[in-house]
């Protein structure tokens, strides 16, 4: 029978509660914002006792359904001051299903100043005080559960940044292999460290493993699903050789780049920071292009990128991360970016959020454009050290911005605007505006429509449509615990949705339809997520796109943002 795990950081004691009936259905993101909307007072102080930091596997994790281990985080945001949901990879998903959490809750705040470690296994939770590993990276971390709990552990941790509670601060993911994933966005490491857990390890030796209400119909579904995903076009010759660095040139060749702080929609030396020259980098040193973060990864958009001495550098190299630190800062050197995504991943900070910060900080003159090597300096010296300027920077572009007084800070509801520039494609910059997570690319990811032909970017005719189409499509995958990439699969292939349906019905053993699985969760997450951040004090004035994009077209398309405040708010009509 799965239960909610409740840890309370105030008194350190651990209870099992039964689920309440109106949450057993759901999972990731639908759980983590029902239980952030139920119990967390919209107006307190993220990184204050009375916000709680909540775990939920998807409704299809611990399965054997290729790519649905995804682990939902969620609390109110320290950066955004909205509600939060940020999904990662990784093993924890399946080791928290199979151990029968359907959520772990964490809340309170210790009085003392100490830092803990929760270990979860088959006999329970336990809280213990956490010495050695303070003050250490997320790959010390990793290396040290990988020792003390065995090989396959799974771990959720802080690094340097949680610790001093940065708004820019990740939760990292073990992967099944010892690599780091992340709960990026939103800053919910900085909450993990205001309840002072440095980490969380988890060991689930000995679980029986989840209950299928029908085996036989979940097996049928699955398979054609997989079968599915296998071969979508866009996966096979897309996104498993080349990662989602594939699209560098063809947000290049889209004229919507963030180039040089989002000046300019190309970038002259975009070639060189391409996952074609990546995939070449990585195959001629003997790393791997393709590597699945997660058990059941049918996709591999992640990679093991070595060095030239063949050394590990960094897994799980994102376009994000690419298309920001390098067109955006106008760094074209691809060693230098994993260098510094390395970096990141071991103080543990959003690499979008901190790619961000940085064009901030180079608008700011404290850096040069293209200056990697000061990059690197700033994330070793100031971030990981903790100094007023790393805190600074730590802390987000909007932070940046705010103390440097740059206007020039590509944000919404104060959280970096992703990797696409939505100028020239519109939809997106609906999608960045209106999610209650603040900007997100993967909230309502309009660029896939796009770059298919099936809307004009460039015009505003149906986006507010598309994205909102969207965004109930992604609230639900996300509760799924379904890889966004799988969604390619999801919407290219007839069979693919009926599958899924199947699996989620044979899964919970209701008889659902795809209608009630698709819009009408998604509306229903959107619709809570957006009460909550009304309730919190955010308005439909945090809903806009920051003045610049408005008032500078974009070359090579000549286009600027031109949605009225009414055009974005009728999103909301639904
Ligand atoms: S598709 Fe990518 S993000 Fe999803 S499990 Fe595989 S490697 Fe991880």
């Amino acid at each position: 029978m799965d239960k909610i795990l409740r840890i309370n950081m105030s008194n350190l004691s651990v209870s099992s509660e039964e689920v309440p009936a109106s949450w057993a259905q759901l999972g990731g993101r639908a759980l983590t914002s029902t239980i952030v909307s139920a119990e967390v007072p919209p107006s307190c102080h993220p990184l204050g006792p009375n916000n709680k930091l909540v775990f939920a596997h998807g409704m299809l994790s611990g399965t054997t359904a290729v790519n649905t281990n995804r682990l939902s985080a969620g609390a109110k945001s320290p950066l955004t001051g909205g509600i939060k949901e940020s999904s990662a990879g990784g093993t924890t998903a399946q080791m928290l299903a199979k151990l029968g959490i359907k959520a772990l809750i964490i809340e309170g705040a210790p009085a003392q100043d100490a830092w803990y470690r929760i270990h979860i296994d088959k006999s329970g939770a336990r809280i213990q005080e956490e010495k050695e590993l303070v003050g250490k990276g997320n790959f010390a971390v990793f290396d040290a559960m990988g020792e003390q709990v065995g090989k396959k552990c799974g771990c959720l941790s802080i690094g340097h940044a949680g610790e001093f509670k940065m708004t820019g601060a990740n939760i990292s993911v073990r992967d099944k292999d010892g690599k780091i994933r992340s709960h990026g966005r939103g800053g919910l490491g900085a909450v993990m460290g205001s309840k002072k857990v440095k980490l969380i390890s988890i060991d689930d030796t000995g679980c029986k493993g989840i209950t299928l209400a029908d085996p036989e119909k979940f097996r049928t579904a699955a398979k054609i699903f997989s079968t599915s995903i296998v071969n979508q076009p866009g996966i096979a010759h897309g996104m498993k050789p080349f990662g989602t660095a594939m699209l560098i040139n063809a947000i290049n060749e889209a004229g919507a780049l963030p180039a040089y702080n989002f000046r300019n929609g190309q970038y002259p030396n975009h070639e060189k920071v391409s996952g074609e020259t990546m995939r070449e980098t990585i195959l001629a040193r003997g790393g791997e292009p393709s590597h699945g973060c997660a058990p059941g990864c049918a996709i591999q958009c992640s990679q093991v990128y070595v060095d030239e001495d063949k050394q590990f550098v960094t897994s799980g190299l994102e376009y994000e991360t690419i298309s920001l630190l390098g067109p955006g800062c106008d760094i074209d050197n691809l060693d230098q970016i994993a260098a510094a995504d390395r970096l990141m991943d071991d103080i543990g900070v959003d690499s979008i959020e901190m790619s961000g910060a940085i064009a901030v900080a180079m608008e700011a003159g404290i850096l040069k454009f293209g200056d990697a090597a000061g990059v690197l300096r700033l994330l070793k010296e100031e971030v990981a050290l903790g100094t007023p300027l790393g805190r600074v920077i730590g802390c987000g572009a909007g932070t940046t911005g705010t103390v440097y007084g740059v206007t020039r800070v590509a944000t919404v509801k104060n959280q970096a605007i992703p990797a696409y520039d939505p100028r020239p494609i519109k939809g997106i910059g609906i999608t960045y505006a209106t999610s209650p997570m603040g900007a997100d690319h993967t909230a309502g990811y309009a660029i896939g429509p796009t770059l298919a032909g099936a809307i004009d970017g460039h015009k505003k005719d149906g986006q507010v449509e598309l994205s909102r189409h969207l965004q109930f499509a992604a609230a639900a995958v996300d509760s799924f615990g379904i890889c966004l990439f799988a969604d390619m699969a999801i919407s290219g292939d007839p069979q693919c949705v009926p599958a899924l349906v199947d699996m989620l019905n044979a899964r919970s053993g209701e008889n659902k339809t795809a209608e009630d699985y698709i819009p009408k969760l998604g509306s229903y997450v959107l619709k809570i997520e957006h009460e909550f951040n009304c309730a919190a004090g955010l308005t439909s004035q945090q809903d806009r796109l920051p003045d610049f994009f408005s008032a500078e077209e974009l070359p090579p398309h000549n286009l600027a943002w031109d949605f009225t405040g009414q055009e974005i708010d009728a999103f909301w009509n639904f």
